[in-house]
């Protein structure tokens, strides 16, 4: 605070304001006097500081109320008293020299001086005056104290600077680097009076600073921007900056913290990489294919195509159940493998999970392009892998739609080439089919039959027909198969070949194979109460039931709550569900085999047709199929090959069954080759229960029924 208030003088009125009578103006001249040292008072009261007036002898003249703040005694008693008794701390100050210098020179003096046993600072002021001084003390401690807080709060920033884990910059508005803290020298390899002077562009890779970037850190905004920074030794790293405009001593700059992104940006690229590659061979998934795909969609140009294959591993299955998953897995990385390797580096394949892969590539107007690469996937896939110690050939089926003669989204390509990849594998596997609209048709009714399955056991809408079985040598009915059949609500009557097979891939199986095991035990049991007769039931089994840990305890239940023995129960078993897995089947076998029921090899001769593992399972039937006996051209195999069979199976204490007896020749081919059981249109076709009863009913006194018209 200045004091620009005039200094008081102590000179007396000015004589021509006097009156003419002496006793008078005296008075007035008295009051006027009075009047004016009590306006002065007044003022000099009015003044924020203490106040002292001295004169040439440093005898206190005057002193404000104020001053009392300075003083420890009675203010009144000041006047007349030297100044340094008053205010005894002058006397260790310099202050007392420079009133004296003020004194003598004439010039005002102005300084500040901490007085140690009031813990006061003081600024003073001293004025010469015609008599003597005027000493004006203003108390900045509370200011003093705010500078120092200040000057420690600096300090506490400049180490924060200097420790800060970001590299931070200040660059005046020139962009020139005029601070730099100890992890910015570190990191860009610089020491810091070489960074000092240095312009911020020189430790950019390549950034321009926009004339809109500029104006916006004027307006005073903070932006964020992303920069690849270079290091001394020219290596450059990702970096975020911060960047803000502050201003200092009416000046303007630039603060830049910089936050290397190199291990964000690794981590996210990693995460990135999860989230868009198959964690197990590598290859991108089901999102980045999506992405991809579209992509090459949308730039594909007129009178182009693009080809989506859907590639399904045609014994992948196999491969795992018999060798375990650590090979299963070893087998889909060399798929995986093989695949890039055929493909173009602008090609995508992808894994979409299990033995599930799709392939895109963009090719010429025609599909040869196409077919020439599927028919290359297929050959590199039918070359042997070895696995474990073995060599396996596991093929593949293909099926390709074409962008856009067959579709037109992506959603549609995989529709129509998994529909194609369908077809490809129900045409026998191991070869590529292109997409052709009469799929669609084939696929949605197998779709529609599929969303109709699944309510069908619900609404009761299965039912069993039983085809009859005879003894080869007395020709008497002596068992039957459950032959499942499905009435459905507008198809009518649906017959098994076009629904066991959706059901085993959606596993509707389960539910649907245990309803009919339990519904034909039960009817078997009624059956054999009501004729008072042995009679055997066959129940097939699928893969999918067998592969189920409680399934023997299923057999055991459904048994035991329709009251049959375990004898009059076969299960049928087809050979490939039986070697899928060689060592849980034995174990699952033997569960039933130790339960009492029969166990029999479904269809055998279509597939495998060895014995070799038979006789590891104990397998109870052989059911021969029909094209064991009968050729496809029609003719009956030879007759020394069948027998040898049959007596194969008989010193292995298994008993024969041929399935598709339709005609007596056959039937006296079976005969002679000591078949032991017959099954077939000639014999019984399957049979709704009222008219089996009808049948069963024919002969019930004998306690045996023969067949109509072929003589035992
Ligand atoms: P499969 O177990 O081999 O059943 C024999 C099939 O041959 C039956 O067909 C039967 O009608 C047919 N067949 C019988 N005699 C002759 C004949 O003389 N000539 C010809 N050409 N065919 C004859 P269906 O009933 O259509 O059953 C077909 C397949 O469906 C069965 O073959 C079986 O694998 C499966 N299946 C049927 N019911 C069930 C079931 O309840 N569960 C399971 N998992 N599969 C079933
Ligand atoms: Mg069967
Ligand atoms: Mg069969």
């Amino acid at each position: 605070m200045h004091i620009t208030t005039p200094l008081p003088t102590m000179d007396a009125p000015a004589p021509n304001s006097l009156a003419a009578d002496p006793q008078l103006r005296i008075d007035d001249a008295l009051e006027e006097l009075k009047r004016s040292r009590e306006r002065m008072n007044a003022m000099l009261e009015s003044i924020g500081d203490a106040f002292f007036a001295v004169d040439r002898d440093w005898r206190v003249i005057y002193a404000n109320g104020k001053a009392a703040n300075f003083v420890d005694v009675e203010l009144g008693s000041t006047i007349g008293k030297p100044l340094l008794d008053v205010v005894p701390d002058l006397k260790d100050t310099a202050i007392l020299e420079r009133y004296l210098q003020a004194m003598e020179s004439g010039q005002p003096a102005v300084f500040e001086d901490y007085w140690a046993p009031t813990a006061t600072w003081v600024e003073a002021r001293a004025y010469p005056t015609a008599d003597g001084l005027s000493v004006y003390f203003h108390d900045i401690t509370e200011k003093r104290l705010a500078e120092e807080a200040l000057r420690k709060s600096e300090q506490r920033f400049r180490n924060l600077f200097q420790q800060a884990g970001d590299s931070i910059l200040i660059t005046d508005r020139q962009l020139r680097i005029v601070a730099a803290n100890g992890r910015a020298c570190a990191h860009f390899g610089y020491r810091e009076d070489e960074l000092l002077g240095m312009s911020a562009r020189e430790i950019d890779s390549n950034f321009s600073y926009g004339v809109e970037l500029y104006e916006s850190l004027l307006r005073g905004q903070t932006h964020l921007l992303r920069i690849v920074k270079k290091r001394k030794d020219g290596s450059t790293f990702p970096a975020e900056v911060r960047v803000s405009r502050f201003e200092e001593n009416g000046q303007g700059f630039f603060q830049a913290i910089i936050r290397d992104l190199t291990e964000r940006e690794d981590a996210e690229r990693q995460l990135q990489h999860l989230a868009t590659h198959d964690t197990l061979t590598g290859l991108p998934n089901r999102a980045l294919l999506h992405e991809r795909l579209q992509r090459m969609l949308d730039d594909c140009a007129p009178g182009r195509s693009v080809a989506v294959m859907f590639l399904d591993l045609d014994r992948f299955k196999e491969v795992n159940d018999s060798f375990g998953h650590e090979h299963g897995d070893v087998l889909l990385c060399e798929v995986a493998a093989r695949l890039r390797r055929v493909l173009r580096p602008a090609d995508v394949v992808a894994r979409l999970g299990g033995d599930e892969f799709v392939v895109a590539a963009e090719s010429g107007g025609g599909s040869d392009a196409a077919a020439s690469i599927a028919a290359k996937l297929l050959e590199v896939l039918t070359l042997p892998v070895t696995v474990g110690a073995q060599d396996v050939v596991v093929g593949a089926s293909i099926g390709i739609s074409m962008y856009p003669r067959d579709a037109a989204t992506r959603e549609l390509l995989f529709q129509t080439a998994d529909t194609a990849m369908y077809r490809a594998k129900a045409e026998g596997r191991n070869r590529y089919r292109f997409f052709e609209p009469e799929m669609t048709v084939a696929a949605r009714a197998r779709m529609a039959l599929e969303l109709s399955l699944r309510p069908a056991l619900a609404r009761e809408e299965f039912e069993l027909h039983y085809q009859p079985r005879v003894d080869l040598r007395s020709m008497e009915v002596v068992g039957m198969e459950a032959l499942i059949r499905w009435r459905h609500p507008q198809q009518g009557m649906v017959q098994p070949q076009q629904f066991i097979g959706i059901a085993e891939e959606t596993g509707l199986i389960v539910p649907i194979g245990r309803w009919v095991l339990r519904e034909a035990c039960r009817q078997t049991r009624r059956l054999i109460d009501e004729y008072r007769r042995p009679i055997r039931v066959s129940v097939n089994v699928s893969a999918r039931q067998l592969a189920q840990p409680g399934f023997a305890a299923e057999v055991r239940e459904a048994l035991a709550d329709a009251g049959l023995a375990p004898v009059a129960l076969e299960l049928e078993l087809t050979e490939s569900a039986l070697i899928e897995d060689l060592e849980r089947t034995a174990a699952m076998l033997g569960e039933l085999q130790a339960l009492g029921v029969k166990l029999a090899v479904d269809d055998f001769g279509t597939g495998y047709s060895g014995l070799a593992y038979l006789r590891r399972l104990p397998i109870d039937v052989l059911k021969l199929d029909r094209s064991f006996v009968l050729q496809d051209d029609g003719r009956i195999s030879a007759f020394d090959f069948v027998k040898a069979f049959v007596d194969m199976a008989h010193a292995l204490q298994m008993s024969v069954v041929a399935e598709g007896v339709e005609t007596t020749e056959v039937l006296d081919f079976l005969r002679a080759a000591s078949c032991d059981e017959a099954q077939g249109y000639l014999l019984g076709r399957p049979l709704p229960l009222a008219e089996l009863r009808k049948l069963l009913g024919s002969r019930p006194e004998r306690g045996s029924v023969l067949v109509a018209g072929i003589g035992a």
